[in-house]
């Protein structure tokens, strides 16, 4: 990935450095050699760099510096630099600066030339190929160990796990066997795969059971949508430990906690490490949050329809959390202890309506956005596409089934 970056850098940098030589070439023999003796700098902001640091430890004028950000002033705040993140300077051979590149996001990077008397900046989009990837496999221990572990496959389970959030528990009702069609944008630099885009459609057939998701466009806004036309999206979650934040909560030690799921009463136990953090399964409002005897550290949330759910012997409430806050869809509410009566750290969920118990995994949940009649006659040619590529797709080889079409 560096490499290609850092190619286009050099190529714009090339470009910039022969407009300027081309100008000021036939103007000035002086300058050709000035040109000669340009100096490329290339480095990654380290955590607590600034401009400031940077010019400092090349020993440029901090007029320049000054000038750069004027320059960049409403396009990018340069004042606050994100670690990781290459830039590329080009100093001539008075110590100059001659043109700053810094890479915002995957996205774009800023250019800031020398032009007149200051400097001048434009944010430019990379422009990135798109080729649609097929990507099949079968479950084997978990979905990010089988779709891949590297960075941008992480990202596409994770991506897979949210779009069928509402319908599978990728913590506990996965199973060995199975399997995965993913048909997603492939976005790519100079001929070489950098990330994924959107993920166009995806099926993933669990315990036997096939569910399809489709992305198409509705009212200005993409979303994903099952064969019959029905948003995925729905009042609450299917679990309140949601696999996206348990996931980005232990990567850093590469550890993807086994869970267990136990129904020995009106509630929902998930055995988790103390610390997993808890997600609030639908939008609501917080109506009690704190101790409650055998619940321990407990948070209840009133939605609409006369629904509430709990989430009990929690180790810690998450901040905020309090009554009569407002609380989103996945919202996090706090982590998994053993306060109150508990053996082992673990959640009780449970889901209450107008004061009788309702079991949260059998909840029949109505549909609540649908396709528009006038429009379904274009989705289904989309769904059709879509299930003929999904099928060709193979499930049986893992990981390297990844295909470029
Ligand atoms: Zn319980």
């Amino acid at each position: 990935m560096k490499k290609t970056l850092i190619l286009i850098v050099v190529l714009s940098v090339l470009v910039v450095a022969l407009g300027l030589s081309l100008k000021t070439g036939t103007q000035h023999k002086e300058d050709n050699r000035e040109q000669n003796s340009y100096k490329q700098i290339r480095g990654t902001i380290r955590d607590g760099d600034t401009l400031f640091t940077i010019f400092k430890k090349y020993k440029l004028e901090l007029n320049e510096l000054f000038e750069i950000r004027d320059s960049s002033a409403g396009i990018h705040d340069l004042s606050k630099l994100c670690a990781g993140r290459p830039y590329r300077m080009t100093i001539d051979g008075n110590n100059r600066v001659n043109s700053f590149v810094y890479f915002v996001d995957d996205d774009s990077f800023l250019n800031v030339v020398r032009s007149g008397s200051g400097f001048h900046t434009e944010k430019v989009a990379i422009d990135y190929e798109v080729r649609i990837r097929h990507i099949g496999g079968t479950i084997k221990d978990n979905l990010i160990s089988s779709i891949g572990e590297d960075r941008e496959d992480t990202l596409l389970a994770m991506e897979v796990s949210d779009i069928f959030s509402w319908d599978i528990d990728f913590t506990t009702d996965i199973r060995e066997g199975d399997t995965f069609r993913i048909i997603a944008e492939g976005m790519y630099l100079n001929g070489e795969f950098k990330k994924y885009g959107d993920i166009l459609s995806v099926e993933f057939v669990n315990n036997g059971e096939l569910y399809r998701a489709y992305r198409f466009e509705n009212g200005g806004e993409a979303d994903y949508y099952d064969p019959l036309g029905r948003s995925v999206r729905r009042a609450f979650l299917k679990a309140p430990l949601n696999f996206k934040r348990i996931s980005s909560y232990f990567s850093k030690n590469r550890f993807h906690p086994i869970l267990k799921r136990h129904r020995p009463h009106h509630g929902v136990d998930y055995a988790a490490p103390r610390g997993t953090p808890v997600s609030a399964t639908g939008k609501g409002t917080v109506v009690f949050a704190g101790r409650r005897g055998a619940y321990g550290k407990l948070v209840i949330l009133k939605h609409k329809n006369g629904y509430r759910t709990y989430y009990g012997h929690l180790s810690r409430i998450a901040k905020g959390v309090r009554r009569e806050v407002g609380i989103d869809q996945g919202q996090l509410v706090g982590y998994v202890g053993k306060t109150g009566l508990a053996t082992g750290p673990h959640l009780h969920y449970e889901m209450r309506v107008r004061g009788g118990y309702v079991n949260p995994l059998g909840l029949k949940q109505p549909y609540e956005k649908t396709i528009p009649e006038k429009r379904m006659a274009e989705f289904m040619d989309v769904t059709r596409k879509m299930n003929r590529d999904l099928a060709s797709i193979p499930v049986s080889a893992p990981v390297y089934a990844k295909k470029d079409l």
